[in-house]
């Protein structure tokens, strides 16, 4: 198989967290790092499951000390990986999984030259701004920065080792599975 680390990257929206689950679905022994977070949580997320929820403060010490692998700001609210239960997983040969945004994808090709990187996309523009709206998780002026977030990163597609276009989740999950254990 390929590289035990892959990061999956993609706009906000596209459906990244929707295909990590369906992934895990099919192979439960992939582990999944769970970020650090200054956002709220939505509702139904549970700490400690989608993420660790902190303050500004807490997170701001946990770079400061080195806890985390990358981190970055988007859209308004801080995130980062932590570092010791990935490298753990990694020691252990397990397969592992980052969701993560560009920034933060682009610190990590820089310490784990190995990881293998994967953009996911929408089918289309329209079909992207569908899919965050109809979330319907966030206010639509968080929507518009998410969007224009969204722009810079589809500019980037071309950093990552495979573009993947999440057009039915299955399928993508499928293609997902294809690239972290045959890739
Ligand atoms: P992300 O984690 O990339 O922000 P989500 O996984 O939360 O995105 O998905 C955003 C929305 O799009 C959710 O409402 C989800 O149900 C929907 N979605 C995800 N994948 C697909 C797909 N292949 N086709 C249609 N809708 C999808
Ligand atoms: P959301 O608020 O929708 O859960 O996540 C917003 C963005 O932050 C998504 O692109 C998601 O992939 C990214 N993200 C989640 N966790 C991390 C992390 O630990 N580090 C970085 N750099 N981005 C993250």
């Amino acid at each position: 198989m390929g590289s035990r680390l892959t990061v999956l990257s993609g706009p906000s929206g596209v459906g990244k967290g929707t295909v990590v689950a369906a992934v895990r679905r099919r192979h439960p022994e992939v582990w999944v790092s769970v970020s650090v977070t200054t956002r709220k949580p939505r509702p139904g997320e549970v700490d400690g499951v989608e993420y660790h929820f902190v303050d500004g403060d807490v997170f701001a010490h946990l770079a400061k000390a080195g806890d985390l692998l990358e981190h970055a700001n988007f859209a308004g609210n801080s995130y980062g990986t932590p570092r010791a239960p990935l490298i753990e997983r990694l020691a252990a040969g397990t397969p592992c999984l980052l969701e993560i945004e560009l920034q933060g994808a682009r610190q990590v090709r820089a310490s784990q030259p190995d990881a293998r990187f994967v953009f996911l996309v929408a089918p289309s523009w329209d079909e992207l701004v569908r899919r965050l709206v109809g979330r319907d998780t966030e206010a639509p002026a968080v929507v518009e920065r998410r969007l224009a977030r969204a722009r810079v990163e589809l500019e980037a597609e071309a950093e990552f080792d495979e573009v993947v276009v999440n057009d039915t989740v299955d399928a993508t999950a499928d293609r997902l599975v294809a690239f972290m254990f045959e890739g």
